[in-house]
């Protein structure tokens, strides 16, 4: 049960923004930063005080690294599995470990292991070979969401698909890789919970934003959700028995359906601080960034009580130009220093304070 002392050191992997801002935090609680990514001036690496560019494969250079670190954490959840084994096998501390990476790698399996934990998802089919999809998709009623296993983001690597339509060359399009069918959700909104463990065990929940979603990227979280007290026990209980069935040490983020009647469907986990919960930085005591650097630290986590009511928006390359026409008056703008501004990348947010409660 190591602690980190004052000015310890911490290793991130990963170079993006959620990167950037745990450096942030940890430079706030006093810790040295390290960043590891393959990427030349990643926005990480600008604001950390020391950063290595060398591939995730390279074990040699990535272990080298990590010696020189007190702990480890990383920023996506796309970490080779087979590099945090490496760490690990070699002593170094990382959190939060192995488990949560391999759970969410892989849709099938992080569904499974989500079902394993009394948690329900939407019905779901493997799908192998574009001859896979006919059948399931008669046992779905004709109409579902196909998604390659591993790699997708952002409403990348999935579409809709319905029966009648060329499953051969819908599979294709996907990169004819393994995927998952799933059956179409019909939500009435969608939530997270953005859920901290410490080292010792104690759990801590953020309250629940309700998460707006355009072309499969998130677009604006509203904190709080109009959920009733006993949907968002049971999402509580959910994360709970999630981040403790992994052994999870740091902020984790379960992305929830709403059915309308009120039951809850999960559609997946990030072993990771999350988009969804960018303003707990504004509006609560402890922000999630600094929340995983305390658990990663081994320290006791911070209070999550919540003094605003807030909206969060995401800025995408195309937004940049208008962002002073379109940003309330009364919001804190966050940039990530992404050196292109990609259309349909988040590039930012802002967050609306919408007066104490
Ligand atoms: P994902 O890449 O799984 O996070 O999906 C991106 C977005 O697509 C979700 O936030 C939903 O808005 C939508 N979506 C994903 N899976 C389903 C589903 N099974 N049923 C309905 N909508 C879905």
């Amino acid at each position: 049960m190591s602690k980190l002392k004052f000015g310890a050191r911490i290793g991130i992997l990963g170079g993006g923004q959620l990167g950037r801002m745990l450096a942030g935090a940890a430079a706030k609680l006093g810790f040295d930063v390290s960043i590891y990514c393959p990427e030349a001036d990643a926005p990480a690496s600008r604001v950390a005080g020391e950063s290595v560019r060398a591939g995730y494969n390279q074990l040699d250079r990535v272990l080298a690294w990590a010696q020189t670190c007190d702990a480890i954490t990383y920023e996506f959840e796309n970490v080779p599995v087979s590099t945090v084994g490496h760490l690990i096998r070699n002593g170094q501390i990382v959190r939060p470990g192995l488990k949560a990476l391999e759970m969410s790698q892989d849709r099938i399996r992080e569904k499974t292991f989500l079902r394993s934990c009394a948690i329900p998802t939407a019905e779901f089919f493997a799908i192998q070979c574009g001859d896979d999809i006919g059948p399931a998709l008669t046992q779905l009623g004709g109409a579902g969401l196909l998604k390659t296993c591993s790699d997708g983001y952002d409403g990348k690597g999935q579409s809709r698909i319905a029966a009648g339509d060329d499953d051969e060359a819908i599979f294709r399009a996907l990169g004819s890789r393994p995927c998952v069918l799933e059956g179409l959700v019909p939500f009435r909104c969608e939530v997270s919970v953005i859920a901290a463990r410490g080292l010792q065990g104690d759990i801590v929940c953020y309250d629940i934003p309700e998460n707006i979603h355009k072309d499969g990227i998130l677009k604006r979280s509203t904190v709080p959700a109009a959920l009733t007290h006993n949907i968002m026990q049971d999402a509580f209980r959910a994360a709970s028995r999630l981040v403790e069935t992994l052994d999870y040490v740091g902020v984790l983020a379960l992305e929830f359906f709403v059915l309308p009647d009120g039951r809850l469907i999960a559609n997946e986990f990030a072993p990771r601080v999350h988009n969804s919960g960018h303003w707990t930085v504004e509006a609560c005591l402890t922000g999630q960034f600094e929340q995983h650097i305390r658990a990663v630290a081994g320290w006791s986590l911070g209070s999550v009580e919540r003094t605003l009511d807030v909206e969060m928006e995401n800025v995408l390359g195309e937004d940049l130009d208008n962002l002073d026409d379109n940003m309330p008056a009364t919001a804190s703008l966050t940039l990530y220093g992404k050196r292109d501004a990609l259309r349909g990348r988040k590039i930012g947010h802002w967050v609306r304070l919408n007066g104490s409660i």
